[in-house]
C-alpha cells in the first residue's frame, strides 16, 4: 500500500513545485516537469502561480464538466488548471471587492494567448448572464479573432504568434456578469509591414483578404487572388501555412467584425488593400539622382482607396519637406530614400489603423463602474543572435514585471505570516531594483540618455549614443561594451553593442536603429503613448490590482506533441525566474492548509479526533499533529491554518493515509 502512493507520486511528479524534496535543484525542477509533461499533466504550481506546458495537441480538459469541476473550489482541492487561476481570481474580486489581473508571461509559441482565450471562455461559460450581457460576451469573444487577424502572423516559432502585447480588462457589475471590456495594445511590430524574415508572413489579414475575398470586393480594391503579386507578402516566401486556413479565416473575421459592431467595414478594407498597392509602388532614377514613380496604376488605386489626390500622393512617395532660410520647401528624394519612404508610411498607416481598431473594439465594450479582471498576454524575455531596441522595451518590460512579482510574493507572503500571527522570517533574493534603475532611472538612465540623444540637434547618432552610455553608465556593474570589456568578453562583443546584465542572463544589444525607433514613437507620445509612459501605465494598472501569475513553457521548437526539448525548457525556466519564485516560496513553510481542510483529511489517523473532533479546531489539529510525531520545527499554527516546513513530514501523513 506504501508502495502504491509512492509509485503514484513517482509517475505522474509533485503537483506543486514546492512539495519537490530538493527544492533548490534545478534537475529536480524540470525532472517533475518531464514526467508530468508525459502524463499529459501541462498544468503545475508553485504554491498559487501556475506553470503550464504547452501540450502542442488538444487535451479533452477544457469541457463545460472540467469548468463546473472548477468552480468555487479551493485552489489545492483540485488539480492545478487554468480555470482554477481563473476561478480563484473571479472569486477574489467577489468576495473581497478587489480588481484582479492575470499575467501570463513566456516566450514565443509557449501559450500565453491560448491560456487568456482560456480564460475568457471560462468567464464566458460560467458567469452568471442576461440578454444584454450575452451581446458583450459575444463580443469579448469575438474581439479575439479580429485581434488576431491584424495583429498576429505566422513566424518560424509559432504560426499564430501575436506580434503586440495585450493587456485586456473584463468588466463585471455587481452581480458577477462580464458586462464590458477595455483593450490596452502596445509595441505592434509594425516592421512586420513592409518586411519579414524567410519562413515567415505578414499579418494574416493581408492572405485572409486575398484568399478569401470575395470576386467583386476584390475588384473594386484592385487586388487580385494572388498573394505572390505583392511585394510586401513575398518577402518570406512562404504565403501558406499548412495550419492556417486562409479563406476561412477571412469568413470568421468578417462575422466577428460585425458582432463587434463594424456594420461598414469598407474602410478598413481600403487601408488593408491601399497598403498592398503601397508595396508595389516601384521607382526609376532620373539622370539628376532623384525618384520617379514608375507604377501609374498602384497610384490609381491608392488615390481612390485614400481618397487623396494623385499628384499629391506622388509627390509625397518622392519628396520630403524641409525647411531652408524659414521657408518650407519639397526636396527630391533618391530611389533608395523614396523606397524607405514608401515602407514608413506602410507601416504608420498600418499602425495607426490597428489602434483604431482597438479603440472602436473598446467603443463596442464601453461600461462604467465595473470591476475588472485584466489579463496581460506579454512576449517573455527574448534573446535572438542579433538583439534590437524591441529586445531592448521587451526585456525591460520584463524586468520590471519581475521585480513586481518578487515584491507581490513577498509582500503576500509577508502579510499571510502577519495575518496568521507567525513571525516572518527574511529572505535572501536577488532583487533586480538595480537593473531596473540602470534603465530608468531619471536623467542617468538609459532611456534618459537615449531620450536626450533624440532630442539633442546636430550630430546625434546611434554611436554618440553608445558614447553617452559609456560616460555616464560605464562604470555600472550590470552594463558593459566593446571598449569596457577585457580580453574574452570583448572578442564576442560588436562595437555598436551594450551589454546589459539581466536577472535571466546577459544580453548584447546592437544600438543600430535605437534612435530612430525611440524618435518614432516619442513623436507617438505628443499624442498619445511612449513607450516608458505606457510601461508605467501598465505597472500602475497592475500594482492597484491583485495579481495572478501564468508562466507558459514552450517543449520545443518543432510545435510537436509529446517532445520534451531539456536545453530548451532549462532556457525558459531560467528566463522565466522560476526557481527564484520556489525559493521565495519554500523560504518558510512549504505547505500550509486551513485548519478544518486539514483536520478533515487526516482525523482518521488519531484516535482523539476520529471520528469528530469537537473542540476548537486548532487543539484538533495540535492533538492530531502531536499523536503523528511532528517535532515542534517542523510546523506552525497560525491563527486559521497550519505551517508546515517541509515536504516530507507531509508525505509521511499522506503515507499513513495509503496505510491504513
Ligand atoms: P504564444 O501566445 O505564447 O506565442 P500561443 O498561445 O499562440 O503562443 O500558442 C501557440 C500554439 O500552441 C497554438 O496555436 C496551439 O496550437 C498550441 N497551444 C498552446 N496552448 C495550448 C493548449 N493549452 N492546448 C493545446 N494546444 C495549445
Ligand atoms: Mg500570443
Amino acid at each position: 500500500m506504501m508502495e502504491s502512493a509512492l509509485t503514484a507520486r513517482d509517475r505522474v511528479g509533485m503537483q506543486d513545485f514546492v512539495l519537490l524534496e530538493n527544492h533548490t535543484s534545478e534537475v529536480a525542477f524540470i525532472e517533475n516537469l518531464r514526467k508530468r509533461f508525459k502524463e499529459n499533466l501541462i498544468y503545475t504550481y508553485i504554491g498559487s502561480v501556475l506553470v503550464s506546458m504547452n501540450p502542442y495537441k488538444d487535451l479533452e480538459i477544457y469541457t463545460k464538466q472540467h469548468m463546473d469541476r472548477y468552480r468555487g473550489v479551493n485552489f489545492y482541492e483540485v488539480s492545478p488548471h487554468i480555470y482554477a487561476v481563473a476561478d480563484n481570481a473571479y472569486r477574489s474580486m467577489r468576495t473581497e471587492r478587489r480588481d484582479q489581473c492575470i499575467l501570463i508571461s513566456g516566450e514565443s509559441g509557449a501559450g500565453k494567448t491560448e491560456a487568456s482565450k482560456k480564460v475568457l471562455q471560462y468567464y464566458a461559460i460560467t458567469c452568471p448572464a442576461s440578454e444584454h450581457v450575452q451581446t458583450v460576451k459575444d463580443r469579448l469573444l469575438q474581439s479575439n479573432p479580429v485581434l488576431e487577424a491584424f495583429g498576429n502572423a505566422k513566424t518560424l516559432r509559432n504560426d499564430n504568434s501575436s506580434r503586440f502585447g495585450k493587456y485586456m480588462d473584463i468588466q463585471f457589475d455587481f452581480k458577477g456578469a462580464p458586462v464590458g471590456g477595455h483593450i490596452i495594445n502596445y509595441l505592434l511590430e509594425k516592421s512586420r509591414v513592409v518586411h519579414q524574415s524567410h519562413g515567415e508572413r505578414n499579418f494574416h489579414i493581408f492572405y485572409q483578404l486575398i484568399e478569401g475575398g470575395e470576386d467583386d470586393l476584390l475588384r473594386r480594391l484592385g487586388l487580385e487572388k494572388n498573394a505572390q503579386q505583392y511585394q510586401y507578402l513575398v518577402k518570406g516566401n512562404c504565403p501558406k501555412v499548412s495550419s492556417i486556413n486562409d479563406r476561412n479565416d477571412w469568413k470568421i473575421v468578417r462575422k466577428a467584425l460585425s458582432v463587434i459592431g463594424f456594420t461598414d467595414d469598407e474602410e478598413l478594407l481600403n487601408i488593408i488593400a491601399s497598403v498592398l498597392h503601397l508595396g508595389n509602388v516601384q521607382y526609376g532614377g532620373e539622370d539628376s539622382g532623384s525618384a520617379y514613380i514608375t507604377t501609374e496604376t498602384q497610384i490609381k488605386y491608392l488615390a481612390r482607396l485614400l481618397g487623396v489626390d494623385g499628384t499629391v500622393l506622388k509627390e509625397a512617395l518622392t519628396h520630403k519637406k524641409i525647411i531652408a532660410k524659414g521657408e518650407e520647401l519639397m526636396s527630391p528624394l533618391n530611389q533608395e530614400q523614396a523606397a524607405s519612404a514608401r515602407d514608413a508610411l506602410s507601416k504608420a498607416i498600418y499602425g495607426r489603423t490597428f489602434t483604431w481598431l482597438v479603440n472602436k473594439i473598446n467603443g463596442s465594450l464601453a461600461f462604467k463602474n465595473a470591476s475588472v479582471i485584466g489579463l496581460l498576454d506579454i512576449y517573455g524575455f527574448e534573446v535572438f543572435q542579433n538583439n534590437s531596441f524591441e529586445q531592448f522595451c521587451i526585456n525591460y518590460c520584463n524586468e520590471k514585471l519581475q521585480q513586481l512579482f518578487i515584491e507581490l510574493t513577498l509582500k503576500s507572503e509577508q502579510e499571510e505570516y502577519e495575518a496568521e500571527g507567525i513571525t516572518w522570517e527574511p529572505v535572501q533574493y536577488f532583487n533586480n531594483k538595480i537593473i531596473c534603475d540602470l534603465v530608468e532611472e531619471k536623467f542617468k538612465g538609459i532611456i534618459s540618455i537615449l531620450d536626450e540623444e533624440c532630442l539633442r540637434p546636430g550630430d546625434a547618432s546611434d554611436i554618440t549614443f553608445l558614447e553617452k552610455l559609456e560616460n555616464t553608465v560605464g562604470g555600472h556593474a550590470h552594463f558593459l561594451t566593446h571598449k569596457l570589456a577585457d580580453g574574452k568578453t570583448r572578442k564576442i562583443m560588436g562595437r555598436e553593442e551594450f551589454r546589459l546584465i539581466h536577472y535571466a542572463g546577459e544580453v548584447n544589444y546592437n544600438v543600430n536603429g535605437f534612435l530612430d525607433k525611440n524618435n518614432d514613437l516619442l513623436f507617438r507620445n505628443l499624442k498619445s503613448i511612449y513607450l516608458s509612459i505606457c510601461l508605467a501605465k501598465l505597472m500602475e494598472i497592475l500594482m492597484s490590482k491583485e495579481p495572478s501569475y501564468v508562466r507558459c513553457i514552450k517543449p520545443n521548437d518543432a510545435k510537436q506533441a509529446g517532445r520534451f526539448d531539456e536545453v530548451l525548457i532549462r532556457h525558459q525556466v531560467k528566463y522565466l525566474g522560476l526557481m527564484e519564485n520556489l525559493r521565495v516560496r519554500r523560504a518558510g513553510f512549504a505547505y500550509r492548509r486551513r485548519y478544518e481542510t486539514f483536520l478533515q483529511r487526516y482525523k482518521s489517523l488519531c484516535p482523539d479526533t476520529w471520528p469528530n473532533w469537537d473542540g476548537r479546531l486548532v487543539d484538533g489539529v495540535s492533538t492530531l499533529v502531536k499523536h503523528l510525531g511532528y517535532k515542534p520545527e517542523e510546523y506552525k499554527l497560525g491563527r486559521t491554518k497550519i505551517f508546515i516546513r517541509f515536504p516530507k513530514t507531509l508525505f509521511a501523513t499522506e503515507d499513513a493515509l495509503e496505510v491504513r
